[in-house]
């Protein structure tokens, strides 16, 4: 029973990345195509320019189409490091090669990989460090901070061993 049970639950974890890695796809090549759009407006207000004979400004003239460029651009970007994140891969951090996400070093330039994000409860815990917080509230968050820290502590152990 658990043997087919097992074989389901896979089958449905790995229909359901195609699914999300699918989507992301779609959603580069949907950016990219209005990227494609607004090159094109951007080509037709420099040629405007010139016919009318006057100067170009990026700043105040071209200023919506690059900051649309710039958040396009960024999903691409965030698009393509979740789908490597789905096939356990990431990006070396000096030549940008696609490697195993659990890599020390790049197999291509040799560089050693830095550590990996912080973790949910280190993000937390830099949040609650960094905040105000209320005199009345200070004494519980100075317990959550060192529940926090012992967590944090007891997981990089474990991810050294
Ligand atoms: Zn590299």
């Amino acid at each position: 029973m658990g043997f087919f049970s097992d074989i389901g639950k896979k089958t449905s974890e790995t229909t359901s990345k195609i699914a999300r890695e699918t989507k992301l796809k779609m959603k580069i090549n949907e950016n990219k195509g209005k990227i494609n759009d607004i090159y094109k407006e951007i080509g037709e207000k420099v040629y405007s320019k010139h016919v009318k004979g006057e100067n170009l400004d990026i700043k105040t003239d071209l200023n919506e189409e690059c900051s649309k460029l710039d958040t396009l651009c960024k999903e691409i970007e965030d698009a393509r490091i979740e789908i490597l994140k789905l096939n356990q891969k990431k990006l070396c951090q000096n030549c940008s090669a696609e490697i195993e996400s659990n890599a020390q070093f790049c197999p291509k330039c040799g560089q050693k990989q830095n550590e990996e994000q912080p973790t949910v409860k280190e993000e937390a815990l830099e949040k609650l460090e960094n905040s105000d917080i209320a005199p009345e509230k200070q004494e519980e968050a100075a317990e959550v901070k060192e529940e926090l820290k012992e967590e944090i502590a007891n997981e990089t152990e474990n991810n050294n061993q």
